[in-house]
């Protein structure tokens, strides 16, 4: 083992979407910036933002009904339907950028145009359907979004979901066209590479251990190099803890006092996955239905059309269950390790809050293959076992907190930036809707701990995100320009697609 010391402006913790985003708003913002990224897996992008870890949903809640909900009076409340989208319109804008600047390439390689539908079935749901259908097509944002309950319609949108239905069940879909489906690992393995040629120093296998603030308030981080056998101390002014899972156990070891009261709650998930290639190919699109009673509210079933490895694959899930890891690559010992003086009561309260929760995924956890299927047969009513494998994906890590709200341990399933009162660390914890809102999410970071620079970077945000700082939802022709404009950086019109 042996010490080195280095100094550095900014180190990034994780190569996952989260810090290769940040990675890349920095590079262009300050290209002078040395930046430094360790990893402790051995290439980016291989826990959660890897494609076979999440459902690679670019969530613009086109088809997602947990965004939307039912008031007492009737009427539908849009709100969050509304923030989700305006955040990935950031996204599309920032990935537009960066391929009209030659900084990744081949956007088909990470982005597919794929219709986004959701599903109901019974008459009270298909109501609710039509009503949530007639409110948001009154906003720009979701204009173009078809309903239907006619049999013959739904037979055309999604083939393999009306086979052998009873002719008399009630069953209404929205469709959106411009949805997407994202292979978030692939985009971030591209940004790393393009990162990598901009002299920024990753390291991967590198594991950070300890991290504490020095004299001079910058950060010093003990980093155990895996293959090297040996410790390294590495300094920044400016440290994001975009590990993830692992973010929660790094932000407890810096003792900030905004990282103190907080706890995590993992929730593990798994898909089914068709490996009958003449069944995934007849469906084409991501068809969203709704949550079971009890269920969080990311385990809302879904049946995906996905691309991966340059083939088309059929996804099912995600079925949420319990698991005590952080990461799907870490220990059982996650949960237990991540509690302190600090947060035990906040867990606790939660524990007691949350036991119809946890025990709601024990029993998903401890479903049969066969029950999976049952709950699969919902969508695809002739679907055969021998068709499905199971896969297990990432583990998405829920943020528990004190809250005026909630109370005590109340459970939160948004992501939250948490960062010193100095701007000098952030930590991004949570993880839904995840890394379809990374550009949003990381431009949080920025204005919380570069308030000097911010002011300064604005044209050049501008530049890359034309609508930051700007509603689309009322602005609707500057939206039709930039739906226009990133659809053709990134090839997502129909016509592009077919001219590959
Ligand atoms: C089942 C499931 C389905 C999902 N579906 C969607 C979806 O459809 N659409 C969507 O937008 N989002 C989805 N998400 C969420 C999305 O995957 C995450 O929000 C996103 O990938 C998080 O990115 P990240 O960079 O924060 O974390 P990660 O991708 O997990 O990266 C963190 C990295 O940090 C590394 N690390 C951890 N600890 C250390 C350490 N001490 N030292 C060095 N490195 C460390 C890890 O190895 C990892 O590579 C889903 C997630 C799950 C689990």
């Amino acid at each position: 083992m042996s010490n080195s010391q280095n100094k550095t402006d900014v180190i990034l913790i994780g190569a996952g979407v989260m810090s290769a985003t940040l990675g890349s708003l920095l590079k262009e913002l300050a290209p002078e910036w040395e930046i430094k990224v360790f990893e402790k897996l051995a290439d980016a992008g291989e826990e959660s933002s890897n494609e076979w870890n999440n459902a690679g949903t670019g969530h613009a809640a086109l088809c997602e009904l947990n965004y939307t909900s039912e008031k007492s009076d009737g009427s539908i409340d849009i709100s969050k339907a509304i923030n989700v989208n305006e955040q990935f319109q950031l996204s599309r804008q920032f990935w537009s950028y960066l391929v009209k600047n030659n900084l990744i390439s081949n956007p088909q390689d990470f982005i597919m145009p794929l219709p986004h539908m959701s599903m109901v079935q019974g008459e009270k749901n298909v109501e609710f359907l039509k009503k949530r259908h007639e409110t948001m097509t009154k906003n720009p944002l979701f204009q173009g979004m078809e309903f239907s309950d006619d049999p013959e319609t739904l037979k055309k949108w999604i083939p393999l979901i009306m086979q052998d239905r009873p002719a008399n069940e009630a069953i209404a879909a929205t469709k959106m066209d411009i949805g997407t489906d994202v292979n978030f690992g692939a985009l971030t393995r591209m940004i790393f590479d393009n990162l990598k040629t901009q002299n920024v120093d990753i390291n991967y296998k590198h594991s950070v251990e300890g991290i504490k603030r020095t004299k001079d308030g910058s950060w010093e981080l003990k980093v155990h190099d895996i293959d090297g056998c040996k410790m390294e101390y590495h300094k920044a002014k400016f440290v994001f803890l975009g590990a993830g899972g692992g973010s929660l156990e790094l932000l407890q070891k810096t003792g900030i006092p905004e990282g103190k009261h907080i706890g995590g709650f993992p929730i593990s998930g798994l898909f089914l996955v068709c490996k009958n290639q003449e069944v995934a190919e007849q469906h084409h699109a991501k068809v969203y239905g709704k949550a079971k009673v009890g269920a969080p509210p990311m385990s809302v079933p879904h049946l995906d059309t996905r691309y991966i490895d340059n083939k088309k694959s059929l996804l099912f899930g995600p079925f949420a269950g319990f698991s005590p890891k952080f990461l799907k690559t870490g220990s059982n010992m996650d949960l237990i390790a991540s509690v302190k003086p600090h947060n035990i009561t906040t867990l606790l309260a939660a524990g007691v809050k949350e036991m119809g929760l946890t025990k709601y995924l024990i029993q998903q956890l401890l479903l049969s293959k066969e029950q999976r299927m049952e709950e699969l047969r919902e969508f695809i009513p002739n679907a055969k076992s021998e068709d499905w494998d199971i896969v297990v994906a990432g583990q998405r890590v829920q943020v528990i907190k004190d809250t005026e709200a909630g109370g005590k341990g109340t459970l939160q399933f948004g992501t939250e930036v948490v960062s010193a009162a100095d701007g000098s660390i952030a930590a991004l914890l949570g993880a839904s809707p995840g890394a379809s809102t990374a550009v949003h999410v990381m431009l949080e970071v920025l204005n919380k701990c570069f308030p000097q620079q911010i002011k300064e970077w604005e044209p050049k945000i501008k530049e890359m995100i034309p609508s930051y700082g700007v509603s689309l939802a009322n602005n609707p022709e500057l939206f039709q320009e930039i739906h226009n404009s990133t659809a053709q950086a990134l090839r997502l019109s129909e016509d592009l697609q077919d001219n590959n």
